[in-house]
Order: C-alpha cells, then structure tokens, then sequence
C-alpha cells in the first residue's frame, strides 16, 4: 500500500452529536407534546441530554452490543434515544406501534431487547403482553399523563434515571462497523424480519440523505418529520438534521391533518416528509380549511406512490413543491428520488408531473438493475419490466438472525427489492407491481398471505385469495375474494374472526365471491389475473 493516504476516521454516529453542538449550539429541536404544548431546546441541550443517557444505560446494565428498544411516537425523547442508545454502544430498537400483539411479542423476543422505553399513550398497547416478554428486563416510561397508572413490571421513569445520572460521558461506539440500529419489517410469509444497520452504513446513509440529489437539508431548513420513527428511520432525517443543525419539528401523536396544517404554518416548515395518506389528508383539510403552507420548499413524500394528481393538486392549488422518494427499512431506506434535472427545465407542467409521480432516479450511493426471471439483466427502455435488485453503502446484506436466502439476495451481491419497475433511458424507475405478496395501507403492511391462511382456516371458507386493490385514501386496501363451502357467508363473522389475530387496519374493506379462484400453470392463485379482474371491473 502506498504511505500518506488519508486517515482512517471512523464513520461513527457520536461524530453528528459532537458536530451539531459545535456548529449549531443554539439552533432548536421543537417538540408538540401530547397535551399540545410545545417542547423546546438546543442542540447543546441535546447534546448534554444524550450524554447523560450514555450514564443512565450503563445504570440500567445496558452493554455495548444489547438492543434497548423505543415504543414511540416522534419527540425530542425518542431523538436522545436515536443517538444517545448507539453512542452506549447498543442497538436501537424501533419498534412498530401498529404491530399485532403476537408480532410484537414476537419482535421483542426475537431481537432479545433489554430495555423498552414507552411512550405513556402506547403503554395500552403493549401491556396486554408485557409479563410474556422473555428477555426485557426494564420498561423506562416517559410522557405519561398527569395521574396516569401503568401495569407494566420493572419499571423506571425517564427523567428520574436522567436526573440520576452525570453529563460525562465516554462514547463506546469507536467501531464503525457496530450495530446501531435494528428495525423489523414485513415479510410476504411468515413474521416481520430484522433490518440490522450498523454505524458506517447509516453514517452513509446520512450523508446520503444530505445529498441535494437526494433530500438534501441545510441548516436553512425547518424538517417536520411525519414519518414516524418506528418507520424506517424516520427515513434517516433526524441524523441528517442533526448533523447540519436544521431545526427539527417534531409532530408527537398529533398527526391528523388540522394540527399538521397548523403546524407547518406556525413552524415556517421548510420540508415536511410523510407517507401520501397523510398527505392527501392535509390536501383536503387546507381545501376545507386554508392555511398558509407556503414556506415548504420540498414535500417529501415515499413509503407508497404518490399519485399523480395529488402532486400536480399541491402545485397547482398551494404552489407547493412535491419530492417523490423510494425507499425501504432494507435500504434505510433511501433509494430513489423524482426530482428534475437539467433537461426537464423547458418542458411544461404537465410534463413535469408525469416524471414527479415516477419513483425516481437512483440517488448516489445505490446501484441498481433489472433482471427476468431467469436473472437476466434487462434493458434500460421505460419499457421492459423486470424485477429491480439493489446493492450500496446501506442496503441489506442479510436479516438478523436469518440465513441469507436466495429468495431476498442473489449469489453476486445483490439484494432484491420484490418491486416489479421499468427504468427508463435516463435512470428513472417507475413501479409498476411488486412479485411480494403485500398490501399497503397507509404505509403500513399488511400480508395478504396471512389473512388468507386466517380465512381458510374458518369453517365456512373454501378458498381465500386477498389482493390490493388502489384507494385514494390509503393507497391500497385488502380486498378478500372467496369461495365459501356452502356458497355463503357472513362477512361480520369473518371479520370478527381475523380481529382476533391481526390488527383492524388488516382487515378486508370488501369480501367477493366467486366460484373458483383463477390459478397459474403450477397451481398457485393467480392473482395477477384477480388483479386484472378487478381493474376490468369484474369482481
Ligand atoms: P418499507 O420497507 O415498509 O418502507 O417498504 C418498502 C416498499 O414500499 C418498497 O419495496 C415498495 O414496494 C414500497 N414503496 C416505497 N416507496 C414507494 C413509492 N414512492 N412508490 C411506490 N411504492 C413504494
């Protein structure tokens, strides 16, 4: 090797706390609490707090390595846990509020967390399983309610272990390849699979998302991130604010449209990032209601496409600029933005549009290409359509905990994203299907495989296919089509029967029935051919 190359500098995350309380001491992370007040501090504070919980882990036995996990919505709280459980050497652990009983249970135990935080509003949703979690050893509560009672074991308030504990601290995460961060995310069968960054991947990631190619926050800008936390990293904005000392605006459980109009208007928000659910409800509230939204430079919107309509509503009626992103949890998630680039600057509006509602062009850092189903690699024509497989600095090798499989990787390195895409001569993808068996309603999954294995398990039911079918609200909704055993069936009791075993978001809005349901050369529903009934209006 040759001598006097540059240093080997770690790429580890306590470099962002370090960095935003020397450059941006005095700029503010804004928190609307649950009862509707406002939080407010410095990133010096912020700084002082995360080291403080640096102490208060290691009073808890927390070691380097042990996941701790966070049961949260998006607040200043959960920001100190972001950092300050990575910067102990531990692994963040976000965990899905939206999530089954039995698939959080199962979550917890398969991470082997140590450590929950919750968040007063969620405790009901977790103590219903709390005395069967086989590894956690302490819940540490915060925002509860004034006189709010909790059934949970071991617990530990929050502020009483910071109040504890000294703002001295050592980092002890000085390898960059440690574990940082672990997010579950839904698997076509079976339980929800272990995303597991580590501190180089997401430090990457960081700059990244810092990119103006990609989201690209300065110190400029006022981020209100609606994505949750438990979500895919909040798409990696609270690091990529931090490290520019962007003022952070964080939403809490207020996340219907009303107090996120409010809050964008009276927060000057400069980029605002959800999923298009939440996005087409703040559209309909401000044609209800007006507010001025007009200090938004880029509405950040992924999770699910963007229609779009919404895209050319928001210009046209709010002059509000849209940013459409792909991602997921196994890309940390970014992937791609539909930004414009120089040749677009003479087209019209219209034109605009159309390649807005593309899912986009890769952003550095993300190597992509689509292959057929024997693995050939596909023109680039905004034709063909092939699978889209993925590899860069912060996709996926492997699931925690899983052998790496051929279903999810492919032998050269390459992970592949169960999105079916065209990508057109100059580098932008559109999705145009998926080969995983999911539903996604608001941002969140629901498995079609799942209800379907429920369904048929039921007495009256013979056959059970569930597809997506588009909504405007949520974007698809599960559509069950059935062929039930005497011919009949009672939708109320079906219902009543998956509520038992899933959340009410999976439950379908509508049961079809048919005599049989269409089947592939091997046997399999065919439910591409459902999907084209559907659409051609024959169900
Ligand atoms: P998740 O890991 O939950 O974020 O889900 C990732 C998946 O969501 C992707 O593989 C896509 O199927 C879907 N997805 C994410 N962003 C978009 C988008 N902008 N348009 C369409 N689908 C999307």
């Amino acid at each position: 090797m040759l001598s006097g190359l540059m240093m080997d500098y770690p790429l580890t995350l306590n470099a962002i706390v370090e960095h935003a309380k020397r450059m941006s001491p005095r700029k503010t992370i804004r928190t609307k609490l649950p009862d509707g007040n406002w939080h407010e501090y410095s990133y010096a504070a912020f700084h002082r707090r995360v080291r403080r919980l640096g102490n208060a882990l290691a009073a808890l036995g927390v070691e380097p390595g042990d996941r701790v996990a966070t049961f949260a919505w998006n607040n200043y709280q959960h920001l100190e846990f972001y950092f300050g459980i990575p910067c102990a050497g531990a692994v963040v652990h976000t965990l899905n509020i939206r999530l089954s009983h039995e698939q959080l249970k199962y979550i917890i135990d398969h991470a082997e967390d140590k450590v929950i935080f919750v968040e007063g509003s969620l405790l009901p949703l977790i103590e219903p399983i709390a005395n069967q979690l086989k590894t956690v050893k302490r819940f540490v509560l915060f925002n509860l309610a004034e006189g709010q009672e909790c059934n949970l074991p071991n617990i530990s308030y929050y502020e009483d272990l910071m109040a504890a504990a000294d703002d001295d601290y050592e980092w002890r995460c000085a390898d960059e390849n440690m574990a940082l961060g672990l997010c579950y995310t839904s698997g076509t069968t079976g339980m929800p699979k272990g995303v597991l960054y580590s501190h180089r991947s997401m430090m990457l990631h960081t700059l990244g998302v810092l990119a103006a190619a990609a989201l690209g926050p300065t110190e400029m800008d006022v981020v209100l991130p609606v994505v949750p936390q438990f979500h895919a990293m909040a798409w990696g904005l609270p690091y990529a604010c931090a490290w520019v000392g962007s003022t952070i605006v964080m939403p809490g459980p207020h996340l219907q449209p009303a107090p996120l109009a409010d809050m964008i208007e009276s927060e000057r928000v400069t980029i605002a990032a959800g999923v298009p659910t939440i996005w087409n409800g703040l559209y309909h509230e401000l044609r209800r209601n007006p507010r001025d939204i007009s200090s938004i430079t880029q509405l950040v919107v992924g999770g699910s496409a963007m229609p779009r309509g919404l895209i050319e509503a928001y210009e046209r009626d709010f002059g509000v600029n849209v940013a459409h992103a792909w991602g997921m949890t196994e890309m940390s998630p970014i992937g791609s933005v539909a930004k414009l680039q120089t040749r677009h600057q003479d087209l019209d509006a219209g034109d605009c549009w159309d390649i807005k509602a593309k899912q986009g062009y890769f952003v550095p850092g993300v190597d992509a290409r689509i292959v057929d189903d024997a693995g050939n690699e596909l023109p680039w024509d905004g034709e063909t359509m092939g699978e889209l497989q993925v590899r860069g600095y912060w996709v996926a090798g492997g699931y925690y905990k899983i052998e790496r499989d051929q279903e999810h990787f492919t032998d050269d390195g390459w992970f592949r994203t169960g999105d079916v895409v065209t990508i057109d001569a100059q580098g932008y993808m559109t999705i145009t299907d998926r080969t995983k068996d999911l539903v996604k309603s608001g941002g969140e999954w629901i498995s079609s495989v799942d209800l379907e294995n429920a369904l048929i398990s039921h007495p009256d039911v013979l056959e059970a296919a569930v597809i997506a079918v588009p909504d405007e609200r949520w974007g698809e909704r599960p559509l069950a089509v059935l062929v039930p055993l005497n011919g009949e069936h009672d939708s109320q009791a079906l219902n009543a029967y998956l509520l038992e075993r899933f959340p009410k978001f999976w439950l379908p809005d509508e049961y079809v029935v048919v005599d049989e349901i269409p089947k592939t050369g091997v046997g399999k529903m065919d439910k591409k051919a459902l999907r084209q009934r559907y659409a051609d209006g024959e169900l």
